[in-house]
Parts: C-alpha cells; sequence; structure tokens
C-alpha cells in the first residue's frame, strides 16, 4: 500500500499519461462519445456492466480536480454534461454514479482528469 501511495505521489508531476495515447489513437479503446473536447471511453477494468471514463482531451494542467482554477469551469461542467449524455446512451438514466478519484488517498492512478461513469448494477452506499 505505500508503494502504490508513493507511486501515486509520484505520478502528479505533469508528465503524460496513457490517456494521451487514447485521445491520439495511438492505444485502441472503445469509444462511447466524442465532442470536440470530450473523449469517453469504456474503462478496460469495468467496475460495474457499464464503467466509462470521460477525459478532457486537453488536460490544461487538470491532473487532478484539486488542480482546477476558474479556467477550468467550463470544461467542468462540460466533462459533467458528456456524462450525462453516456449515461442516457447506455440506458442507464435510472441509476448511475459519478466518480472522481482524487489523490493517492483516493485510488488515483491516472493523472489526468476523468469522471467515472458506473452503473448497470444496483450501486452501494457508501462507497469504498
Ligand atoms: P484507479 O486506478 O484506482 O481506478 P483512477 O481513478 O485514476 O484510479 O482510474 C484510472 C482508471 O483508468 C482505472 O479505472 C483503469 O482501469 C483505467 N484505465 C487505465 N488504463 C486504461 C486503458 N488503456 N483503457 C481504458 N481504461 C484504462
Amino acid at each position: 500500500e505505500a508503494a502504490a501511495k508513493a507511486a501515486a505521489v509520484d505520478a502528479d508531476n505533469g508528465a503524460p499519461t496513457i490517456f494521451d495515447k487514447i485521445i491520439n489513437k495511438e492505444i485502441p479503446s472503445s469509444i462511447v462519445y466524442e465532442d470536440e473536447k470530450v473523449l469517453a471511453f469504456r474503462d478496460v477494468n469495468p467496475q460495474a456492466p457499464v464503467h466509462i471514463l470521460v477525459i478532457p482531451k486537453l488536460r490544461d494542467g487538470l491532473t487532478q480536480l484539486g488542480k482546477a482554477e476558474p479556467k477550468h469551469v467550463d470544461i467542468l461542467g462540460q466533462l459533467l454534461y458528456a456524462a450525462k449524455i453516456v449515461a442516457e446512451k447506455e440506458g442507464i438514466l435510472d441509476g448511475f454514479r459519478i466518480v472522481i478519484n482524487n489523490g493517492p488517498k483516493a485510488c488515483q492512478s491516472v493523472y489526468h482528469l476523468h469522471l467515472h461513469v458506473l452503473g448497470g448494477r444496483q450501486m452501494k452506499w457508501p462507497p469504498g
């Protein structure tokens, strides 16, 4: 756990992430939704029948939500709205969850802001 935490801390250093390769289509992904600013694709390790990641195509310093600044307000709104479009497309508007893991204590592993859209099963509360 300590090693995982250290790795997570080190990871927020502004280095490119695997999501850059997904955005650039250098590695394959299952894209669910795309527009000028936002990309949504299926998580490779799904935690629910529907598990999609919604990300900004331009990271612009948003390695994590905790780095958000006033200039990011528009893209933050666009990401949340894209999550709704994704939930609608996937037929899970009757129950879905948006998760943002922020930082090592929340087990963030990829330092390019992303919303997890989870659904397709009964979700439990509280989350772990
Ligand atoms: P965690 O790894 O603890 O879920 P994050 O919130 O940073 O932390 O989530 C990163 C997500 O990215 C994970 O759910 C992981 O399965 C997903 N992921 C990593 N690489 C890929 C990939 N190449 N394609 C799709 N999803 C990926």
